[in-house]
């Protein structure tokens, strides 16, 4: 790839989210929509038998065109793909690679493969051809809300798997290092030491496992950024302030790179990268802030290997108001489903009420530094199955009374109280399997 493509990307994303109006994104974005439909009716036969009939002249009539989700993208890949690569060949690749834990390479010296496993246990393939991982250090210097005057970046990025996309990433200015997020905190400490980390890259679940040993640090670290879950503000400040450094999040899911930090610390949604439309139970667009939808549907802009146009995504995220960062990319207030399910109570007139995972996170953590970890199951409406995990010589019968109180406090204020908390105090090991740790499960169909 020449540097100069690079360079214009690089300014191009870095223009885009500073100065462009709320019309010339949406300019911006309905040329790049028309720009992928007319090559996916050319060089996928999927697209070009879904989309017959659908004149498209506006947003609007984009809007009526129908949508897809990972088991129709699945059941339909080698069709969908415009490099015609075969679903059954690359999925062998991609569970060979996971098995070997070889996570470098490219598929037919091409592709990036990424495999997903998601919520529904469903496996997700997701390719990327090698020219557009090339691009991805421009992007990710545009747009990771890393500020440039710390380069040269030394990244300790924790993951369950790595992938070559990520060692793409690599270049004078960015290096980066991988570990697994099981690896033991003794050999995460030592890497970051060893390697004079400056910038720690890891969900928040394992940020807080190694919050209680910062002191064993010996670099400085500039920035921590964290992604897959949802960071509570409290925490986001517990943990600024024990590590001394500002905390970013990312969102980045297989389907695209959803959304990233501004100066101000704040999450939008990237514009130019991926087309979001966020829908009520009504079906009516959500144009608001603070309205939780009931669908989202993603289409990638810039990944033409994979055509992803109106994809349902499982996540739902709400909207903020205006950033005072000044950029008209819409801000993202919260993000749900990425990993948390919502719990559900019933009011004293009957009513349900739910409530969102990251209220109970700020309940708990505000109980006791001591609980290291928790997790909650919810199997009948109004009811909770609290695991926490707490350090050996504390009173357990202390925390767990004043756990269940808060609880019960905090949830009367929204009319509750017919509530049953089971609290157990136990180890809890993260999960191997998934790199998205769930702290709230709810069993309940509210669909
Ligand atoms: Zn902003």
């Amino acid at each position: 790839m020449s540097i100069f493509v690079g360079i214009h990307d690089f300014f191009g994303l870095i223009f885009h989210r500073k100065f462009y109006s709320e019309k010339a994104i949406k300019k911006y974005q309905f040329k790049q929509l028309n720009k992928l439909l007319k090559f996916a009716m050319k060089n996928s036969e999927f697209y070009n038998e879904l989309y017959t009939n659908y004149p498209i002249n506006s947003l609007e009539d984009f809007h009526k065109l129908p949508s897809i989700n990972k088991k129709i993208m699945m059941d339909n890949f080698s069709k969908l793909n415009t490099c015609k690569i075969d679903k059954e060949d690359v999925l062998n690749f991609a569970v060979k690679k996971e098995q070997d834990k070889d996570y470098y390479g490219y598929y037919n010296d091409e592709y990036v493969i990424g495999l997903s496993s998601g919520t529904s246990g469903n496996k997700g393939v997701y390719i990327t051809p090698k020219a557009m991982t090339k691009r991805l250090p421009f992007v990710f210097l545009a747009r990771s809300g890393l500020p440039l005057r710390i380069l040269p970046y030394r990244i300790l990025f924790m993951l369950r798997v790595f992938s070559q996309g990520f060692e793409d990433i690599n270049n004078f200015l960015v290096s980066l290092k991988y570990l697994s997020t099981m690896e033991n905190i003794d050999k995460i400490i030592s890497s970051i030491n060893n390697n004079k980390i400056n910038i720690l890259m890891a969900p928040p679940s394992l940020i807080r496992q190694i919050l209680p040993r910062q002191s064993e640090i010996k670099v400085r670290l500039k920035r921590i950024v964290t992604y897959a879950e949802v960071l509570d503000k409290v925490e986001r400040d517990k943990i600024e302030k024990i590590f001394k450094t500002k905390v970013i999040e990312i969102y980045q899911a297989s389907e695209g790179q959803m959304a990233s930090a501004c100066s101000k610390g704040h999450l939008h949604i990237n514009e130019d990268l991926v087309y979001v439309e966020l829908y009520d139970k009504f079906n009516n667009l959500i144009t608001k802030p603070g309205v939780v939808g009931h669908k989202m549907f993603i289409t990638n802009l810039i990944n033409y290997a994979q055509p992803l146009i109106r994809y349902e995504m499982n996540d739902m995220i709400i909207l903020d108001e205006k950033c005072e960062c000044g950029s008209n990319y819409r801000r993202i207030d919260k993000i749900l489903g990425r990993t948390d399910d919502i719990l559900y109570f019933y009011k004293e007139n009957m009513e349900i009420q739910y409530i969102f995972p990251d209220l109970f996170v700020r309940w708990i953590i505000v109980v006791s530094d001591e609980i290291r970890e928790f997790k909650i199951i919810q199997n009948k409406i109004g009811e909770l199955d609290i695991t926490i995990d707490i350090g050996k010589n504390i009173s357990q019968t202390d925390i767990v009374t004043k756990l269940r109180q808060k609880i019960q406090d905090e949830l009367e204020l929204f009319a509750i109280d017919m509530i049953v908390i089971n609290i157990v105090v136990e180890e809890i090991k993260l999960p191997t399997t998934m790199n998205k740790y769930k702290r709230f499960v709810s069993n309940i169909d509210n669909d």
